[in-house]
């Protein structure tokens, strides 16, 4: 990832990308623009929580002073479809104290929000898993966000929404609410016009179905008629859906660099923790601290330095599914290492095929800080396959693009959540994977990360049993020599310690003889090196008579034997 302040604006530190290039000053990072900052689009800043010892905690959308306290109730004394005769009961016997569907009101939509908005219900219709624009993860906490549609005449007054869970088809459902004073429709973009209702991971499974109602607070509740203020109607339970995608594991390498090593503590990782779990399509994160890596220069050869920490996983040679983060701090503060123009991260850009674990590696800058923390779920999604979004500030530049990617100025183009602020994320918001401010997810990232890492913890299973039918022939596991190309050229990197199967995509290469004659085409595995625009080339080892190769894009370079 690079680094760019704008010209003539005076955008440094607070911004995310990764080349500085104007000529414009850079201080501290004070006026940095913090993630946790309410988003865009007059989205309004994260809600409290009220936590209940049940483990239902529901977030209250009222301004504070009026909020309704929330909970988990489980409904012991209710079989299935039981929510009939929950509505009937009079307040108070449950846990919001409310009861007796509202009237005069509709739910206009349901959203399932876990990092990006998921819609399930507009206006009555279910949209089902399958025509989404993302999957709903198990084991991952879910706010169901519920939007209302008033009709005319409504008198203002608080209201509860609940999302009745039911773990199975038999199972008992539990309760789950957040009261809010409704005094209008709905508006999206103000999280105190909608009700935010936060159903625990542990409550989201594979058979995991939902109902959701708005029932009245106040009694007796003004007259009027019932419209449309459950989904589903009458008793039926919707299914939510949920896929199981698995954890994800991250092997922390601290990179000694400048003499200096980041701060790998419990304390110092928590804030890459809390971003990977907020933003990534997981059930876990699991980071451990491996131990540290030397670079014998400064300034940083990032492509050389990433080569070094691939030859040190592969020597490692950890389970498939374990990713290696280099984390690099070589001055004291950001403002003093990146100045006016830095690179922060780079990565692999690799695949799920066999061979690809290999370039399961990235690295990144580790201040600790807002921005760096930015930098993980970026260079780990390029381990992901994903390539950029098309946003760069003014002045920079970024290559690499995503051509498939939704939005051309690389947008969300969705409302998303940060579980960690509790903050509804605007749909102006631009994606992780591109340089500009004001990040959060797209839900095309979101679903792209999701496939990958289901990919990846499936075939932990498969393995065991059988190697899939498109694995590479055996005579392809050799000793492969490593070729970097970057904007210096081709240079040689380190050689896979053990024969392994390339990681790379095939591509063919000359083979020179001592005077420059191609004596044959080979098979050689290119793997992409993100912000860089560099690649990492597998190429068989040399021949009797190979003398140089000459790969696409690049001089020949003689080999090394
Ligand atoms: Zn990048």
């Amino acid at each position: 990832m690079r680094y760019a302040a704008q010209r003539p604006l005076r955008i440094c530190l607070g911004a995310l990308a990764l080349v500085i290039g104007g000529g414009a000053g850079c201080g501290s990072d004070t006026a940095s623009p913090s993630l946790s900052s309410p988003g865009n689009s007059g989205g309004n800043a994260g809600t409290s929580v009220a936590g209940s010892s049940s483990g239902g905690a529901t977030q209250d959308a009222s301004p504070p002073g009026s909020a309704g306290q929330g909970g988990g109730t489980n409904l012991a004394s209710l079989g299935p479809g039981g929510i009939g005769a929950a509505q009937s009961q009079p307040l108070s016997t449950l846990a919001d104290a409310c009861g007796g569907l509202a009237t005069g009101l509709s739910i206009h939509e349901v959203a399932v929000y876990q990092t990006v908005k998921i819609a399930v219900d507009t206006d009555g219709t279910e949209i089902a898993a399958g025509s989404r624009n993302a999957d709903v993860v198990t084991g991952r906490d879910a706010v169901f966000r519920i939007q209302v549609a008033v009709a005319s005449g409504w008198t203002p007054r608080q209201l509860s929404a609940r999302v009745w869970i039911r773990q199975s088809a038999d199972a008992t459902p539990t309760l789950f609410f957040s009261k809010a004073t409704i005094s209008a429709s709905s508006v999206e973009a103000d999280v105190k016009s909608t009700f935010q209702v936060t159903v625990p991971k542990d409550s989201i499974d594979l058979d995991t179905s939902y109902a959701v109602e708005v029932v009245e607070c106040t009694s007796p509740a003004p007259a009027g008629d019932m419209v449309s203020p459950r989904f589903p109607a009458g008793t039926d339970f919707a299914a939510v859906g949920a896929r199981s995608t698995g954890g994800l594991q991250v092997e922390i390498i601290p990179i000694m660099a400048n003499g200096r090593l980041p701060d790998t503590s419990d304390t110092g990782l928590a804030i890459y923790k809390a971003i990977m779990l907020a933003m990534y399509p997981i059930d876990s994160f699991d980071l451990t601290v491996g131990a540290p890596m030397t670079l014998t220069t400064y300034p940083i050869d990032w492509v050389g330095a990433l080569d070094q920490l691939r030859a040190r996983r592969a020597t490692d040679a950890p389970p498939a599914e374990v990713y290696y983060f280099g984390l690099v701090k070589p001055e004291d503060t950001l403002a003093k290492f990146c100045g006016n123009s830095c690179t922060m991260g780079i990565g692999y850009v690799t695949g799920t095929q066999s061979g690809a674990a290999q370039g399961r590696v990235a690295m990144g800058a580790g201040f600790g800080d807002s921005l760096s923390a930015l930098v993980m779920p970026h260079e780990v999604g390029h381990n992901h396959g994903r390539n950029h979004a098309p946003c760069v500030t003014a002045g920079g530049m970024i290559t690499g693009i995503d051509p498939n990617f939704p939005d051309p100025n690389g947008k969300d183009g969705v409302y998303g959540w940060d579980a960690r602020s509790m903050a509804l994320m605007g749909p102006t918001r631009t994606d992780v994977m591109g340089y500009c401010n004001s990040k959060w997810i797209s839900d095309y990232t979101y679903q792209g990360l999701l496939e990958h890492v289901a990919t990846v913890n499936a075939a932990l299973s498969v393995y065991t049993v059988a190697p899939p039918p498109s694995a590479p022939s055996v005579s392809t596991l050799e000793l492969h020599h490593v070729l970097l190309v970057d904007g210096k050229g081709p240079r040689w990197g380190i050689r896979h310690p053990v024969a392994m199967l390339p990681g790379g995509t095939p591509e063919m290469a000359d083979i020179l003889d001592a005077s420059g004659k191609v004596l044959q085409q080979i098979e050689v595995y290119r793997t992409g090196i993100s912000d860089l625009d560099a690649s990492s080339i597998e190429i068989p080892a040399p021949r009797p008579g190979w003398v140089s190769v000459r790969v696409a894009g690049a001089p020949p370079i003689a080999f090394q034997r």
